[in-house]
């Protein structure tokens, strides 16, 4: 008896370690989770990342699935409750950190229902307002917001996102209350920004700065500490210089896995994300768009997950004490 459930047990194990070990499986391509809509700044790295960790995953196509809604949870969520095989991944940003205070009832912890993979870039964003804002520079904004008080219109990617985050904090800021209006992802809030059906909108550089740089959006500053060397943003003063002081976000990208994903395909999924965040051409595009490729040691899993401990409890106090402008 005690023999055979050895035997069971060894085939078990050895069953188990093929299949790790097998990863990734020829000719199976791997499904990155973006939880936002094709087209805007998450996708884009997204894209960007999958071609570049296609190489290094032994020529495996890695497929960008669009799970948008419910200010990221929705993909995060898919993700969570995915086979722990290597084949389904999840891109996500800052929202990990923020979600947890800012969407009520999210149906995963993002502390204990993920591998962290590592990080891969920090990314600006930019205040920016629809081509027929009257105001030119932050002060003349500012009148233009005191002035339109009730009717303003910012857009955001729902409550959880990146710009959700921001356009609170710009609220809390300049203490003005603005109607949101949410979209799946901010490629489409970008859109009708430059039609002019919403008025303002706080996003990253990978979606804006192309934008602003074909002058179809007015741009108005960036939420870093310091302003930033991409040509086409290098004139945008800070926030905190314009005025809102202290002013301070910066979106970064991780790469997640559910949990229980063997140890060494994790060891697999990172190293090629490693090796990706050394291509040349992927960090080219990142750096033209604004963003900055991670080098530092939150390239590594273990500081990963200590980064976005941290977030969380470096943002949960302020976007409480926001909380009047969360909607
Ligand atoms: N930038 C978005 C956000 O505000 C999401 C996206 O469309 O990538 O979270």
């Amino acid at each position: 008896m005690i023999k055979s459930f050895t035997a069971i047990f060894l085939a078990i194990a050895s069953i188990a370690s093929t299949q790790a070990s097998d990863f990734p499986i020829k000719d199976k391509p791997i499904t990155l989770v973006v939880p936002f809509v094709a087209g805007g700044p998450t996708d884009r790295v997204a894209r960007d990342l999958a071609e570049a960790m296609r190489k290094p995953l032994g020529g495996v196509i890695v497929v960008v699935d669009n799970a948008a809604g419910a200010g990221g949870s929705i993909g995060a969520n898919k993700v969570a409750k995915a086979n722990p095989d290597g084949h389904t991944l999840l891109l996500h940003h800052i929202g990990m950190a923020t979600m947890p205070t800012l969407v009520r009832n999210i149906p995963f912890k993002v502390e204990t229902d993920f591998e962290y993979l590592g990080m891969i870039n920090d990314v600006p964003m930019t205040l920016i307002a629809k081509p027929q804002m009257p105001a030119n520079n932050f002060k003349e904004l500012m009148v233009w917001i005191n002035a339109n008080k009730g009717k303003i219109n910012l857009g955001n990617a729902g409550v959880g996102s990146a710009s959700h985050l921001c356009g609170l904090l710009v609220q809390n800021a300049v203490q003005v209350d603005m109607t949101t209006v949410p979209y799946k992802g901010t490629a489409p809030a970008l859109t009708d920004l430059m039609g002019g059906q919403i008025d303002l909108l706080c996003d990253q550089t990978t979606n804006t700065s192309t934008q602003i740089e074909a002058q179809k959006v007015k741009a108005y500053a960036v939420t870093t500490s310091k302003r930033l060397t991409t040509p086409a943003l290098k004139d945008l003063p800070t926030l905190d210089e314009s005025g809102l002081k202290n002013f301070q976000v910066t979106i970064w990208h991780g790469l997640y896995g559910p949990k229980g994903l063997p140890a060494d395909v994790q060891t697999k999924i990172s190293n090629a994300l490693k090796a990706a965040l050394k291509d040349p051409e992927f960090i080219e595009k990142q750096k033209g768009l604004g963003a900055v490729v991670i080098t530092d040691n939150r390239i590594e899993g273990a500081e990963h997950k200590k980064f976005v401990a941290a977030e969380i409890i470096k943002w949960s106090p302020v976007i409480k004490a926001a909380g009047d402008y969360a909607d």
